[in-house]
């Protein structure tokens, strides 16, 4: 028999590609060393072309799910995806409070704003951003958005460090712990930089830059391995290290899978 392993927990939605969502937080957990769990929130219908529809989940199956494993496995960590609607925000921020999941719980949590897909097909509904603002910001020890969801989120466009340290500062008001502000491919230099603060201290993690279509998944996978990191008891900063190396290689091997966006390889 072998010792009980970390956990962590995904509340998000499901891939049927198998590219982003919970296959890819499954995948990336186990990768990590952790035994992952899984609260579906959303089944979407996909492939590398795009994302043709999605259902929800009832509202009372995805905080069941929740409870069911918080209640007798435990949870290390925890991340947010696709939550696709208020309603299922707003019940989600609930149960994580009655389960003692979150930054006041000491049970570190990752919110991971997913509002669209890369080809732009919309994940979350409109009405739906207020209640991340207000329902997941102030519960999470760290939000992870990329420069369209900085966007959704303050309004602010990010166009250089400058900007994007702004936008770092309005993100905190909104009450994480942490916020990492993804640069993607903001800046005209051979590096990534992303931007993590806690209104405090401002570290830029510099990532080398792969010249590849194939990235999908990729913001679901950097979540999930900083989730598990902080599952292994990491603080923040080196969580976020830790998450962007391992990202790093899934983009390096990513590979073309279907006509369209292949996603980023587990396989290294
Ligand atoms: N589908 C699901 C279920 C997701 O959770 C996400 C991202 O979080 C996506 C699709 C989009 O992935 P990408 O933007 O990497 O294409």
């Amino acid at each position: 028999m072998s010792a009980t392993p970390k956990t962590a927990l995904t509340i998000a939605g499901s891939d049927s590609g198998g590219g982003a969502g919970i296959q890819a937080d499954l995948r990336t957990f186990f990768a990590c060393g952790v035994h992952g769990m899984t609260a579906i929130t959303a089944v979407t219908v996909q492939n590398s072309l795009g994302v043709q529809g999605f259902t929800e989940i009832p509202v009372d199956v995805v905080t069941a799910q929740i409870r069911a494993v918080a209640l007798d496995m435990g949870v290390n960590a925890a991340k947010t995806g696709m939550l696709a609607s208020a309603e299922i925000i707003e019940a989600v921020a609930k149960t994580l409070d009655e389960v003692r999941i979150g930054r006041d719980h000491d049970v570190p949590f990752v919110v991971d704003p997913v509002a669209a897909s890369m080809h732009g097909d919309p994940l979350l509904r409109d009405e739906a951003l207020e209640a991340i603002r207000t329902q997941l910001f102030p519960r999470a020890t760290l939000v992870t958005p990329n420069l369209d969801e900085v966007r959704l989120l303050t309004g602010l466009a990010v166009t250089d460090r400058e900007s994007q340290r702004h936008a770092a500062d309005e993100l905190l008001e909104l009450g994480p712990q942490w916020v990492l502000v993804k640069g993607g491919h903001l800046f005209d230099e051979p590096e990534c930089v992303d931007l993590l603060s806690d209104g405090f201290q401002y570290i830029e993690l510099s990532g080398r830059r792969y010249e590849t279509k194939h990235t999908h998944g990729s913001g679901d996978t950097l979540a999930s391995a900083i989730t598990a990191s902080l599952a292994h008891e990491l603080g923040v900063p080196d969580a976020v290290d830790e998450g962007k190396r391992f990202i790093e290689h899934c983009v390096a091997d990513a590979y073309p899978l279907g006509e369209g966006i292949g996603p980023v390889s587990p396989f290294w």
